[in-house]
């Protein structure tokens, strides 16, 4: 039987594809393995936000090269987000590799990876000298409706928690971002297709779901129509939000553009929505965010999460913040520092900016040192880190209803949680009393980021 190994880079979405990707490979009756070094198939998912994401995919690849000298035959390839954008040039930046295939196309990467090991291994048992040139196989064509391939999962897995992609694409062109490009247009896929798959899932034992899209606010604005002045997305929700055995829903990433008062009202009415969104912000300063393209305000930001705390007190907001963008002056960089001071964001993750291809932000006159860069990531790090900290140990002693997730990566002997709030709770006990449950937790002591509790459980 042979052996696929798949390396993944970047978002949750890449994450969910290479996991459609893997049940292609098994159920063309290869095992998925986590050991590059007995691999027939190497592929590695690529993630273009930043360029330091993409340096990473070509240093993994290139040093994976070694692994043809004792097994000649193993077949590379590049998806995703970079296979897309770059295409054939990859080849000459990477001699060694087989396949490349774009956003549109994970389906047929099994087919086509396949169809080149078959290939070797007939031809090896001819002819052992063999060289594998003329294999080469790039397919970043779009594909009308791809979005609906990315629909099944993995089998063997007793993860109580699981994504699912509601659509693909961005409309938007915020001006530094190049997943408009990698990823085309906004597509929906429709809500029975996504209510069926959730169905199977809970049908399995998984209790939490996120719903994925680039904007997955805006799901379904083009194809589906309001009922009763909702939005399809708030439709969405509730459709899965009737699934027995599902417990908790989440979806990401929300944007300021289309979140309107039927979305803040489902907190309400939809207890399985858990008190948590990742709402990316970007910058404080609206001369940044108009230089971003970002539709919104500052001011319009700040509502929303109001409107989300005032639905749900106990809500936990996470951002993305952007630091060092072109023209950003100290004025703009202390406007999203005392933003994320009044928001008190639960966490956050900072970028530097990074100059894109084909983005009109890398054309931008006053691009920053990496020196500024780096001293602004420190700076709103810092604070944003104090918070969040803070945040956290003002949790001890209180109990919380966590979904236990299972081992904790770092210490198999404990088990891993997460609270409505997405927060980590570390917890000791039996894992098949507690693994897939719901329960409550009480939480005893914290260290930086990470919550320890007691279950409260029979
Ligand atoms: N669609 C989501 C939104 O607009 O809210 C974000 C998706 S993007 C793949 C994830 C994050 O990467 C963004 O929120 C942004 O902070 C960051 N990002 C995107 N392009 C970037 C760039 N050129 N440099 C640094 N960070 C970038
Ligand atoms: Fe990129 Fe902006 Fe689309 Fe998000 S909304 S994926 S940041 S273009």
């Amino acid at each position: 039987m042979p052996n696929v190994f798949i390396k993944t880079y970047g978002c949750q979405m890449n994450q969910r594809d290479s996991e459609q990707v893997a049940r292609m490979f098994t159920e063309g009756g290869y095992t998925v393995t986590n050991d590059e070094f007995e691999a027939d198939a190497i592929l590695v998912n690529t993630c273009s936000v930043r360029d330091q994401a993409e340096q990473k995919a070509l240093g993994k690849m290139g040093s994976m090269v070694r692994h043809r000298q004792k097994r000649p035959h193993v077949v590379y390839g590049f998806m995703g987000c970079m296979a897309q954008s770059r295409g054939q040039e990859l080849f000459q930046n990477v001699p060694h590799l087989d396949v490349v295939v774009g956003t549109q196309k994970y389906h047929k990467v099994f087919e086509y990876v396949d169809g080149i090991l078959q290939n070797r291994l007939e031809r090896r048992m001819d002819d052992l000298k063999l060289t594998y040139k003329g294999d080469h196989i790039c397919d970043v064509e779009e594909e009308k409706d791809s979005q609906n391939t990315i629909k099944d999962h993995v089998n063997n897995t007793t993860d109580p928690t699981a994504f699912v992609s509601i659509m693909q694409g961005c409309n938007m062109k915020c001006s530094y971002c190049i997943v408009p490009d990698t990823r085309g247009r906004e597509r929906g896929r429709p809500i029975a297709e996504i209510v069926e798959e959730c169905k199977t899932l809970a049908s399995r034992g998984v209790k939490e779901v996120t719903l994925l899209g680039q904007i997955v606010n805006l799901y379904g604005r083009t194809e589906f129509p309001k009922v009763d002045g909702k939005s399809p997305f708030v439709q969405l929700l509730e459709a899965v939000h009737e699934i027995e055995g599902i417990d908790r829903i989440r979806f990401t990433s929300p944007h300021p553009i289309g979140y309107r008062d039927d979305l803040v009202e489902a907190f309400t009415y939809l207890p399985k929505l858990c008190s948590h969104i990742h709402f990316p912000m970007q910058s404080g300063s609206d001369k940044i965010l108009k230089a971003m393209r970002r539709p919104y305000k500052n001011e319009k930001f700040v509502e929303i999460i109001k409107k989300m705390k005032a639905a749900r007190p106990d809500m936990a907001i996470t951002t993305d913040i952007i630091v060092g963008f072109p023209g950003e002056t100290e004025e703009d960089f202390m406007d999203t520092l005392n933003t994320v001071k009044e928001l008190e964001f639960d966490n956050c993750f900072v970028f530097r900016y990074s100059q894109r291809r084909n983005t009109p932000a890398a054309e931008m006159l006053e691009q920053h040192t990496e020196k500024t860069k780096e001293d602004r990531n420190q700076r709103l790090l810092a604070v944003v880190n104090e918070i969040a900290q803070r945040k956290n140990h003002a949790l001890i002693g209180t109990v919380q209803e966590v979904l236990c997730t299972g081992p904790s990566k770092n210490n198999p002997n404990t088990l891993n949680s997460r609270t409505p709030q997405n927060k980590i709770v570390i917890l000791e006990g039996n894992p098949d009393r507690l693994v897939g449950k719901v329960f409550k937790a009480k939480i005893t002591e914290c260290t930086g980021f990470t919550l320890y509790g007691t279950p409260l459980i029979d």
